[in-house]
């Protein structure tokens, strides 16, 4: 009998089983990997992810002619907005703007408390009703989720319609706070890895997704084995949280 897995319990995570996502993962997750070429690779991955999370936008019929002749064509229907998750999901947007050129990017500047590892805003200019039906929360990871539930709050609010989640690689304890909190809000990722290790870092992960892209390797969130009492309390809470639906 199949073993009850993540997809199972979360009808809303989309994990991509394309050889080619696997293969680029692998890439982006590999130490070895310089700045340039994770920027390329998080393109690439973010291309693929959004391309699948965009599969069910609905489409209009629209009259076209062919050099030969006239046919209903399709136009996607609603309008899209892109909001990256500062820092790291900025490496995202290129991507997916390339997939849909018309699509608008907000900007939500959350950041996550290193001790308490709960978001904090600290930018948001979004008008005053929503200018888009269908939000893609662009982040490369989705480790404790805190951020990405805030930003889903702050998205409701303005009044979105339908709202995503793209991410690269997401831990089990981010699927279950942001499904527990949003179970609407569809996650599309290319895997999920084992667990958050006590510093709130998705294991085996590829270490600080901005550090890598950015090559800022200096700060004191880069340094290994600083773990906060608090944080690592944060992260045992969301454990048990996991094992007790
Ligand atoms: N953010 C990252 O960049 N990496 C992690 O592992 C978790 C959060």
């Amino acid at each position: 009998m199949r073993r009850m897995g993540l997809e199972d319990r979360y009808p809303n995570l989309h994990v991509s089983g394309h050889p080619l996502v696997a293969h680029k993962l692998s890439l982006l997750r590999d130490k070895g990997t310089d700045p340039k070429q994770f920027r390329e690779l998080v393109r690439e991955l973010s291309w693929l992810i959004g391309y699948e999370a965009m599969a069910d936008l609905s489409t209009q019929p629209r009259p076209i002619e062919t050099p030969l002749e006239a046919m209903d064509g399709l136009r996607v229907e609603p309008k899209v907005g892109l909001i990256p998750v500062l820092r790291a999901g900025l490496g995202m947007v290129e991507a997916v703007l390339e997939l849909m050129p018309s699509a608008e990017v907000w900007h939500i500047g959350l950041y996550r408390d290193e001790r308490t590892l709960k978001p904090v805003e600290y930018y948001n200019k979004l008008p005053d009703a929503a200018t888009v039906q269908v939000c893609l929360i662009l982040d490369p990871m989705l480790a404790t989720g805190g951020s990405s539930a805030a930003t889903v709050d702050i998205l409701k609010a303005w009044g979105a319609a339908r709202i995503k989640q793209v991410s690269l690689i997401a831990a089990p304890e981010g699927i279950a706070t942001l499904s527990g909190t949003h179970p609407d809000v569809d996650i599309h990722v290319a895997a999920v890895d084992r667990e958050l290790n006590e510093r709130g870092y998705i294991v085996p992960g590829l270490g600080d997704a901005g550090d890598r892209q950015f090559g800022t390797f200096a700060g004191p969130a880069s340094e290994p084995g600083h773990a906060h009492d608090e944080t690592a309390e944060v992260v045992r809470r969301l454990q048990r949280n996991l094992r007790t639906p």
